[in-house]
């Protein structure tokens, strides 16, 4: 898989991939992560990608000139499943999304700023729109980060042990069940028997059970 993050601010998301699960899963070339910064497609002399509003009223607009142009130049280096803009108003963001983008090839995720971007954009450059929830941040760089992760590490290869993604919360609309580690015992507080019986059917069965409860407990429209 191949994502091109474009903001104005590369700095923000560049830690994100470089540590841990998203760092090696670019290592090992399952996929590549480009942060493409967009005041190099800027036209005037400062570099500048965002003006006033038309009508006014507080707060800048990203302009649509910059934004075409890299896209335009991105889409004559590869061809793109979706053209995704980070927004509040855009689709919620959901592991059922994650898991329909973990199967792309290549993806352009756009990250707004200020009051976002011009309305031109999201009309005609983009093809998709999504939220990582009812907040407002100050950009979509973060929002940005959480997709690619949540996305990345569904990919086969990512995480080492391949079924642990599958026994994450909301694969199977289930809440994940409890773990534990050592010690067994700590401060008189107890593993339950189960985990430590050897038994793998029996854990198995207890695992699903506690997922049910959980979910029934915390997530109960998620049973419907
Ligand atoms: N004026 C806009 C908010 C702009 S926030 C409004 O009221 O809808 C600036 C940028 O941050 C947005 O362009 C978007 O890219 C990003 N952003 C903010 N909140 C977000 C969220 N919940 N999900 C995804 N992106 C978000």
């Amino acid at each position: 898989m191949h994502i091109d993050i474009i903001t104005t601010l590369p700095r923000l998301i560049e830690s994100p991939f470089s540590d841990s699960i998203l760092k090696r899963a670019q290592a090992k070339g399952i996929v590549t992560v480009n942060v493409v910064d967009l005041r190099q497609y800027s036209t005037n002399k400062h570099r500048t990608t965002d003006d006033y509003a038309f009508g006014g009223g507080a707060g800048m607009v990203m302009m649509i000139e910059p934004i075409d142009n890299c896209i335009a130049d991105l889409k004559s280096q590869r061809t793109y499943d979706d053209i995704i803009y980070m927004s509040p108003d855009g689709q919620r963001f959901s592991q059922a999304i994650a898991n329909e983008l973990s199967l792309k090839q290549n993806l352009i995720i756009l990250c707004g700023h200020y009051k976002g971007v011009d309305e031109r954009v999201r009309e005609h450059l983009i093809t998709r729109e999504i939220s990582i929830g009812d907040y407002v941040l100050s950009g979509g760089e973060l929002a940005a980060a959480v997709v690619s992760d949540a996305v990345i590490r569904l990919i086969p290869g990512v995480l080492s042990d391949e079924t642990s993604a599958l026994s994450d919360s909301f694969q199977d609309n289930l809440i994940a069940p409890p773990v534990y580690t050592r010690p067994a015992e700590y401060k008189g507080w107890k593993v339950p028997d189960v985990l430590l019986s050897g038994h793998a059917s029996k854990i198995e069965e207890w695992r699903h059970d506690q997922s049910l409860e959980r979910t029934r407990q915390r997530r109960p429209e998620l049973l419907k």
